[in-house]
């Protein structure tokens, strides 16, 4: 991936060509980003809730989900095990710890 993005302020404390997983709809602006989930391993996704279909998800840039959505900065600090959901573009994020999945242990 090479992507060049410039931010006068990164949240993160990955990188900003971190790979990062979310939705085709996210990216073509078709959805908000409705849910962030912070993994176990570290992975970060950041999702939309209208698919689950795998030819949906795209693994991008960090950088390229903050130019989608800049408020996706305030998660920064988000721990492990964690996810943020709000019902619609605007709304506050509501952070909370989440059960992993039993079909993932
Ligand atoms: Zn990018």
């Amino acid at each position: 991936m090479t992507h060049s993005h410039a931010f006068l302020s990164w949240p993160f404390e990955l990188a900003v060509n971190t790979g990062v997983f979310t939705t085709r709809q996210v990216m073509e602006g078709l959805e908000p980003i409705r849910e962030v989930y912070h993994d176990t391993d570290g992975d970060w996704q950041f999702l939309c809730g209208t698919t689950l279909d795998t030819t949906d998800l795209k693994l991008v840039c960090l950088g390229c989900i903050l130019e989608a959505d800049p408020t996706v900065g305030e998660l920064a600090g988000m721990p492990p095990l964690w996810c943020a959901s709000r019902h619609a573009a605007g709304e506050e994020w509501v952070q909370e710890p989440y059960e992993p999945r039993q079909d993932e242990a």
